[in-house]
């Protein structure tokens, strides 16, 4: 077993701990982070990507919509690569009350948000596929953010301060003490080992598993899963983001995302144990199309790529356990306070948009209780490929032989970045997906630079196989990279490509139909037809994982 001693261990790889271990590092603080899966597998990779400008809040929650866009700004300028300004709309169909625009204007004023209300005919110039019966329509700045870049910059830029990141690493139990929390127990699924983590303060940062978690010190979290599903769909229906102007509800918004666009979302209450096995309902789908419709009519002629959910942790963290109290909102607790377990704070609920204030008031109680006194700078402090902010096209300058468009596709995805990752030299900008022009140098860079393992974690960092063809042109390159490059073995590369085409098919099988059942029998031609890979045996598990239970008996062994 691997021995490791800290001041702060966080569990969970999303914004939220990814935040966390960067204002660690940042305060000097010599943090772990440890991860079950990836980066931003879990929620934080499981949304619209929208920054919120606070609209959505605005009408009924004033202090999230205040939160939402002082927010929106800081991460404009600290997160620059990651965010598209795309500029948002709310707009109002005529079944819709024409009474909201007003209360949302209202709504915004209050919380800061510089909403303003346009004409209809203006609304249709900045986003001309919009339905032409719109009524009312209330500008706002909404944005979008990548979440992937997010978690990774955030990684990045803690590792480059001391601080350490274990992905694929499973926390099984905390490390309890009497009334203390003194660290936690990880299992190593790459390495197949044990790690002991002893750390001052542990922050369980792990989302909607964190109740799970608590448990193992014989806490309880009243927390209550909430699925929301989306679809995405072959191209940019529109160029910002539309919101219906209406109380939130299934199928209200569009965003835009890189070279797609998503619908979302729906939102149903399911059983804690379901969280595990989350699937997309065929309702859910058939609603997001049919109101996706309703604000963008060219969605009902646009190619339906994968479906998706997320699930949000609602936590009725001071409320009885009925959920009548449950928030949407940031949710930070002292176990120390609420459950006389010392050591132990959990960070929860929140958006994507809020991560790094939560980071902020996570880490801000970690220096109390180190009885550290150091301010937080992670507003002011720009994330690596956000730092000189080179514009795209003196990015595109600095290359004389590379294709502009794929200087242009790097510098989208790792802004100041693009510097390490491309050269003149033709081996850098070979395209290894394109749909999505993802290159050599850029599939290199990402597995030397921000913790890439496999074709999963390859595709978050640089989305590859997330374009129209889904890895079917791709994905097998990608192995043969990583058995080339990055010292995994045949045997383990083919186990990968399996793995990677079956989480492609997940989120296609929900939509499989039309051009999407074409493209699905074409992958499955070339993979199981050409490359014979439905024959291949899948990897060998390292060792036997241990459970929950197991760690529960070893808590009490400890008291
Ligand atoms: C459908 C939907 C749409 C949304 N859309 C938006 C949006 O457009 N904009 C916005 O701002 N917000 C949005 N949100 C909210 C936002 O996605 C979440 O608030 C945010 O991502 C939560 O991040 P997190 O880091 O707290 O949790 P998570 O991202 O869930 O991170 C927890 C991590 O902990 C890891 N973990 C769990 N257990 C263990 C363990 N035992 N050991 C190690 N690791 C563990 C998980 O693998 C996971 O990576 C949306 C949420 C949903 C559900």
């Amino acid at each position: 077993m691997e021995r490791i001693e800290t001041d702060v261990v966080i569990v969970g790889g999303g914004a939220t701990g990814a935040g966390v271990l960067r204002d660690c590092a940042l305060r000097g603080f010599s943090a772990v982070l440890v991860e079950k899966d990836d980066l931003a597998a879990g929620t934080s990779g499981r949304n619209h990507g929208l920054l919120h400008s606070g609209g959505r809040y605005a009408v009924k929650d004033t202090e999230a919509a205040a939160e939402c866009i002082a927010e929106n700004r800081i991460l404009k300028r600290i997160a620059s690569h990651c965010v598209e300004e795309t500029g948002g709309l709310f707009v109002s169909l005529p079944e819709d009350d024409p009474g909201y625009p007003d209360k949302l204007l209202a709504g915004c004023k209050k919380a800061g948000i510089p909403a303003k209300r346009i004409g209809t005919s203006e609304a249709l110039r900045i986003e001309p596929n919009l339905n032409g019966d719109i009524r009312f329509a209330v500008k706002v700045p909404d944005a979008t953010i990548d979440p992937f870049r997010l978690c990774a910059a955030n990684v990045m830029d803690a590792m480059g301060r001391g601080g350490r990141c274990l992905t694929h690493c499973e926390v099984s139990g905390f490390l309890v003490e009497g009334a203390r929390v003194a660290g936690v127990r990880a299992w190593d699924r790459r390495g197949g080992r044990d790690i002991e983590i002893r750390a001052r303060v542990t922050v369980n940062a792990s989302g909607i598993h964190g109740l799970k978690l608590c448990r193992t010190a014989g806490i309880e979290l009243p927390m209550y899963p909430s699925k929301g599903s989306m679809v995405i769909i072959d191209y940019r229906v529109g160029n910002v983001v539309i919101n219906r102007c209406r109380p939130a509800s299934d199928g209200d918004i569009i965003v835009p995302g890189d070279t797609v666009s998503l619908i979302g979302t729906t939102s149903k209450k399911i059983p804690y144990e379901d969280i595990e096995n989350l699937t997309v309902d065929d309702d859910e789908i058939e609603v997001l199309l049919a109101d996706g419709e309703k604000l963008i009519p060219n969605v009902s002629k646009t190619r339906v790529l994968r479906a998706y959910c997320g699930v949000r942790p609602l936590v009725g963290a001071f409320g009885p356990a009925d959920g009548r109290e449950i928030s949407r909102g940031i949710v930070l607790i002292d176990h120390a306070e609420r459950d006389g377990m010392a050591g132990l704070v959990t960070i929860t609920g929140g958006k994507l948009t809020t991560y790094r204030l939560m980071a902020q008031y996570a880490t801000d109680l970690v220096a109390k209780k180190l009885q550290v006194e150091a301010p937080c700078t992670t507003s002011t402090q720009p994330l690596p490929g956000s730092e000189l902010k080179i514009p795209e096209k003196k990015a595109v300058k600095g290359f004389s032989g590379v294709p502009r468009s794929v200087v242009g596709a790097t510098h989208f995805r790792h802004g100041d970045e693009v510097k390490r990752i491309l050269s003149d030299d033709p081996d850098s900008y070979g395209l290894v997906c394109e749909c999505e022009m993802v290159t050599t140098g850029e599939v290199d860079y990402t597995i030397k630079n921000q913790l890439v393992t496999d074709i999963i974690d390859l595709r978050r960092r640089t989305r590859l196989g997330m374009g129209p063809c889904q890895g079917a042109l791709c994905a097998y390159r990608a192995a043969g990279i990583l058995n080339e490059t990055a010292g995994v073995s045949g045997e383990n590369a083919i186990g990968m490509l399996k793995g990677f085409m079956e989480e492609r098919w997940k989120g296609i099988k929900p939509v499989l139909w039309g051009d999407a059942l074409r493209e699905m029998e074409f992958s499955h031609w070339i993979y199981a037809g050409l490359f014979g890979l439905a024959d291949e045996p899948a990897p060998p598990k390292s060792a036997e994982e241990p459970t929950f239970d197991l760690i529960r008996l070893e808590k009490v062994e400890d008291e």
